[in-house]
């Protein structure tokens, strides 16, 4: 379905519904959170009664978003949780695909088999057969887009306001590392324009965003890139890992490594960054690179994962050890694409 179509439709089509959940994915990122509060704001706008659930607690660094106290954490009530998802007679994912990117929700959103369920999402690979309606577009650089697009085609003198376009510039600038990747088209900088001359304050919400380090997080920063860092020249790759222990002697707090990855792309040459670290019982790989190569297709062919072209994630059940040795090992079948 194409996008205005979508648009066209959005208003009619929502207003059938009473109670609208909205869910986001596990380890929730500035786009998952701002896009669902965005869309959450939108919804109560148009008298939808709506909610928020995400599967586990956002970082630190988002905690000041409008809204925010209004998002439901499934791991730490996940009996509302669920009184939320049994009521709700439309589901809504934002920023994921697959009911498998939710954790501890997984289970409990795959028994909703009778809840009509809508998309609006721009990770690859969507199953579209799952939802009634979709909003998907993978060119597009973050869900938070989408959302403001949608928003826009409603009208922004009627609909934005300075809750709402704060969350979407939230989820754009996060998704698009400070407008620096993932970047499509100029109608970006245009939505973007338009939310900043008339609703928000962009320098403070920027600060917000990257200049509230604890002393720990910038000092884990700096022993990942001293200590930690391997580059691989004959496959233009560098990678960083760390242990529980590391974490934990640096008092890791959620979101603390958020961004650590995109540090190895600063060198001239790097075409691939990959942070893998030891988390709860399991191993979390984050990769991101520059230019055509597909970490993506990486992610998904090794690492049970996915994402974007220059942005993915995956994970392993393994140790350290063996995950760091099973990176390593499926370079060589790369090394053509990544000396491209
Ligand atoms: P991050 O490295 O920041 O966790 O994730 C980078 C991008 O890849 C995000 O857009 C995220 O939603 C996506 N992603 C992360 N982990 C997974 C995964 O396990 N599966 C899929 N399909 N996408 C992932
Ligand atoms: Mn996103």
């Amino acid at each position: 379905m194409s996008k205005c179509l979508f648009f066209n439709k959005f208003k009619e089509f929502i207003s059938q519904y009473k109670h609208v959940v909205i869910v986001s994915h596990v380890n929730p990122d500035g786009d998952a959170v701002g896009s669902s509060l965005a869309f959450y704001f939108f919804l109560l706008k148009l008298g939808i009664d709506a909610k928020v659930i995400i599967p586990n607690d956002f970082p630190s660094f988002l905690a000041w978003m409008p809204g925010i106290e209004n998002i439901l954490i499934f791991d730490k009530n996940s009996e509302k949780g669920v009184e939320y998802l049994n009521a709700a007679d439309l589901i809504c994912y934002l920023d994921f695909n697959h009911p498998s990117r939710t954790g501890l929700l997984h289970n409990d959103l795959c028994h909703c088999t009778k809840t009509p369920k809508i998309l609006i999402d721009h990770h690859r690979d969507a199953d579209y057969s799952q939802f009634v309606e979709y909003l998907s577009d993978v060119e597009t650089s973050s869900t938070s887009e989408l959302v403001a697009e949608l928003i826009q085609y409603h009208g922004f003198d009627e609909y934005l306001d300075e809750k709402i376009a704060t969350c979407l510039l939230v989820g754009i600038m996060t998704d698009t590392g400070s407008f620096s990747h993932s970047i499509y088209h100029p109608e970006t900088f245009e939505l973007c324009g338009k939310m900043i001359s008339s609703k928000v304050d962009y320098q403070l919400i920027h600060n917000k965003i990257y200049n509230t380090f604890s002393e720990n997080r910038l000092r884990l920063l700096g022993y990942c890139i001293s200590n930690r860092m391997t580059i691989l020249d004959e496959y233009h790759t560098a990678y960083i890992y760390l242990t529980k222990a590391d974490l934990e002697n640096y008092n890791y707090q959620v979101g603390d490594t958020e961004g650590v990855v995109n540090f190895p792309l600063m060198i001239d040459n790097i075409k691939m960054a990959v942070l893998i670290t030891e988390r709860q019982g399991v191993i979390r790989f984050s990769f991101r690179s520059k230019g055509e190569f597909s970490v993506h297709e990486l992610a998904k062919a090794h690492f049970n994962g996915g994402g974007h072209t220059n942005a993915a994630g995956g994970t392993l059940n393994c140790s350290i050890e063996q995950a760091v040795d099973a990176f390593v090992k499926v370079l060589p079948q790369y090394k053509t694409l990544l000396n491209k």
